[in-house]
């Protein structure tokens, strides 16, 4: 009998202005049959931030009750806010048959690791603290004592790299895109290992 087609899971992590949400958008539009999973979140929408696009903005005690319920197959506090993975997100995309793309911190992504064996985990690297701290600046969404907290919590997260499958350095934009696409289609290949989500 032919199996059901189910994708497979990928969570990209790394450190807050690294580049994963400007990766992420590049890379779907150079590989097909991706979708990429939309977190909860408590943390107030940026400027540009469209509610159910980039994240789907829920209060405190929403997000405690989807917790109560089991409804996360991840969940941490991140930089004083709390960020989600809806189970049924994740579920809809794999049993679609597109490979499902978590944009997560490292607390989030060695949980999913843990109950998703065949998730693969990617830690996108900035080429130095002080280029990160440059492209955090540029990019103007945080005040002074955010950006001190995210410049921070990087080294702790760049430390829990080593428990990831693929490292890849954002310097050059193109390199870095041309690397992620690269691992991701390498899974694609009918002879890797079998993949499961429950
Ligand atoms: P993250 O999603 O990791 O927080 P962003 O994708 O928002 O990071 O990128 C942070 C800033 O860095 C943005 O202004 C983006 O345009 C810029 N950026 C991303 N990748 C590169 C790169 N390879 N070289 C220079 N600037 C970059
Ligand atoms: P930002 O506030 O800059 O959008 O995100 C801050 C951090 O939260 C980033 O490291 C981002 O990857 C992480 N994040 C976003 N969504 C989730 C999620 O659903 N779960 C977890 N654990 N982290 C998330």
């Amino acid at each position: 009998m032919t199996p059901i087609a189910k994708g497979r899971l990928f969570v990209i992590s790394g450190p807050s202005g690294v580049g994963k949400g400007t990766l992420r958008k590049a890379l779907f539009k150079s590989v097909q049959g991706l979708e990429y999973s939309v977190s909860c979140t408590t943390r107030e929408p940026r400027n540009r931030e469209i509610d159910g696009v980039d994240y789907q903005f829920i209060d405190l005690d929403h997000f405690k009750d989807l917790v109560k319920e089991g409804r996360f197959l991840e969940w941490a506090e991140v930089h004083g806010n709390f960020y989600g993975t809806l189970k049924e997100n994740v579920k809809r995309i794999l049993e679609s048959g597109r490979d499902a793309i978590l944009e997560i911190d490292v607390q989030g992504a060695l949980q999913v690791k843990e109950s998703e064996p065949g998730a693969v985990l990617i830690f996108i690297m900035p080429p130095s603290e002080k280029e990160l701290r440059s492209r955090l600046k540029r990019r103007g969404t945080e005040k002074e004592e955010d950006l001190r907290n995210r410049i921070s919590g990087s080294r702790d997260e760049m430390l829990l790299s080593a428990r990831y499958d693929h490292l890849v350095v954002n310097d050059d934009l193109g390199r870095a895109l041309e690397s992620l696409r690269k691992i991701i289609e390498g899974y694609r290949d009918p002879q890797r290992s079998p993949k499961s989500f429950s």
